[in-house]
């Protein structure tokens, strides 16, 4: 078992750091966030995330995971660091490392023994080989380094099931050695692992969910095609993915992606591929169905309300989708915006990420704790995120509270004859209104 270090405690350093300690390494994951560092020493987690609770406390208790905002406590003794800080979206798209600088400059200076180092990251291809050399640059001592790429692939909202089921673990390594002891470190995973070079494992994270969002950008084509030609798109979904070359996974319409990684990423390597004078064309054309996604359900409410002046409009649902508390990039945000300008009165309400949406939101938006309280005189409602508490609700409540049931639902969480024996005004994703 390894002596481990984790860099950065978001969703995916967290977890990472929970899930090695889980199968026997010793682990301790740094922060700068101090506020966020107390609260894991204390044994709470500082996002939601289903689970991760439970494991954190019991390797707390066991004496294998620890806390700190001290990289030199931190690195000490450890064979291995991972970087899992963010890589976010500049203004003009390209990815900001900062947070990754920052590390490898703090690496150098702290490390007194040879070390690999795991990029978790997401981070632009040639930027592990940039890693490296920065901490050679500002190492004081004769230590061994060397960097191994191992991207992440979890979803938020599974993390940590993901983390122990994963379909496969990349391991991109230019020394053998390196990536022979991250394969080992993963052995008790039993997840297969596929090994390559630095390189592509770098291209094979920003290939994977450019993939994933090509595959809603198109069906969300296809469904807005439907709607025009009368034909149901769950009906052509379902009918597509039992072809096991398409498979059912994201084949689902709706109001298109969101969340701290598809954004980004897609964005991302559009600007990598310019970098070596390549416009990707299919890339860029995915992005742009999303932006307009993103805004088809306030058109589809300008078009059938006379006006959204003065109207008040419920937003079930905030989080970019379910079960996280995640917002970044949540299509309620470009939503409300929309609302808003047009005269809307806002409310949401989301089952988890009420205190991340009151910081992200725009300001005008107010929110309420129940399905109930947010339908209550509302003149339309719109579902935003499919949690299943609203997948499961008894429909007769949109007749009972709204002043008129007149709903927009982004995620197709009703059949359409469910919606008609309720008495809605019913517009959905692909599919015929019910009126
Ligand atoms: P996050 O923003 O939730 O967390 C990053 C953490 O790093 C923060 O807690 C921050 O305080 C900390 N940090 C920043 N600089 C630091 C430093 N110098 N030392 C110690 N800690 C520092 O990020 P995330 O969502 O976990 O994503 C991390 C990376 O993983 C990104 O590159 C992202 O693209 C990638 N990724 C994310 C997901 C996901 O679902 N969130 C999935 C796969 C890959």
């Amino acid at each position: 078992m390894k002596k481990i270090a984790v860099v950065g405690t978001g969703y995916v350093g967290l977890v990472t750091g929970v899930a090695l300690s889980e199968v026997g390494h010793e682990v301790t994951c740094i922060d700068i966030d101090e506020a966020k560092v107390a609260r894991m020493q204390r044994g709470e987690s500082p996002i939601y995330e289903p689970g991760l609770d439970d494991v954190m406390k019991r390797n707390i208790d066991a004496g294998r995971l620890h806390f700190t905002t001290n990289h030199n406590e931190g690195f000490t003794g450890k064979e291995v660091i991972y970087i899992a800080v963010g890589t976010p979206e500049r203004e003009d798209g390209t990815a900001d490392l900062q947070y990754v600088d920052q590390v490898a400059v703090d690496i150098a200076s702290h490390v007194k023994q040879d070390v690999v180092v795991v990029t978790k990251s997401t981070v632009p291809v040639g930027t592990n080989d940039y890693i490296l050399r920065t901490i050679k640059e500002h190492l004081t001592n004769g230590v061994a380094v060397s960097i191994v790429s191992n991207p992440e692939f979890l979803r938020e909202g599974n993390a940590v099931y993901d983390a122990f089921n994963g379909d496969r673990i990349v391991v991109g390594a230019d020394d053998k050695w390196a990536g022979d002891m991250i394969e080992e470190i993963n052995k008790p995973f039993n997840i297969p692992v596929y090994r390559t070079d630095v390189r592509s494992a770098e291209m094979i994270k920003y290939a994977s969910n450019a993939f994933l969002a090509t595959k809603i950008s198109f069906i969300n084509e296809i469904a807005n095609i439907c709607e025009k030609l009368g034909a149901n798109i769950e009906d052509v979904s379902a009918g597509m993915g039992m072809d096991g070359r398409i498979g059912h996974q994201f084949l689902r319409a709706g109001i298109g992606y969101g969340g701290s990684c598809f954004p980004k990423d897609t964005k991302a390597l559009t600007q990598i591929a310019s970098y070596v004078d390549h416009n990707f064309e299919l890339l860029n054309s995915v992005i742009r169905v999303n932006n307009y996604q993103h805004h088809i359900l306030p058109e589809k409410a300008k078009k059938v309300m006379d006006t959204l002046k003065g109207k008040r409009v419920a937003l079930l649902g905030l989080a970019f989708k379910p079960n996280t508390d995640d917002m970044r990039e949540s299509p309620a945000i470009t939503m409300s915006e929309e609302l808003l300008l047009a005269g809307a009165e806002v409310v949401g309400y989301d089952p988890i990420a009420m205190d991340n949406a009151r910081k992200t939101m725009p300001e005008g938006v107010s929110y309420v704790g129940s399905v109930e309280e947010a339908l209550t005189g509302a003149d339309a409602a719109f579902l935003v995120t499919d949690w299943d508490e609203f997948k499961a609700l008894d429909l007769s409540v949109f007749r009972e509270k709204m002043a008129q049931p007149l709903v927009f639902d982004g995620r197709n969480c009703y059949g359409l004859d469910q919606a008609a024996e309720a008495g809605l005004d019913y517009y959905s994703i692909g599919r015929a209104p019910v009126v």
